[in-house]
C-alpha cells in the first residue's frame, strides 16, 4: 500500500516541470550571449537572463553575466 502512494507521488512531481511549462514572461535583451556570442539573449527580470540559441542560462552580476 505505502508503495503505491509513493508512486502516485513521484508522478505528480514529475508532472510538474518547471522548465517545460515556462509562465515567466521573456523581453530581448541588448547584451550578447558570453557563451555562443549570439544576440539572442533575453532576459526576464533585471539580473536573469536565458540565451533562446543555446539554452543556457546566466545570472547577472553588475555589468557581467554569469552562468548559472
Ligand atoms: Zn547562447
Amino acid at each position: 500500500m505505502g508503495k503505491s502512494k509513493d508512486l502516485a507521488l513521484e508522478i505528480e512531481e514529475q508532472e510538474y516541470n518547471p522548465d517545460t511549462e515556462p509562465r515567466r514572461e521573456y523581453y530581448p535583451s541588448d547584451i550578447r550571449c558570453p557563451n555562443c556570442f549570439k544576440p539572442t539573449l533575453v532576459q526576464d527580470s533585471a539580473v536573469d537572463h536565458y540565451c533562446t540559441s543555446c539554452g543556457q542560462e546566466f545570472i547577472q552580476v553588475g555589468s557581467a553575466l554569469r552562468f548559472k
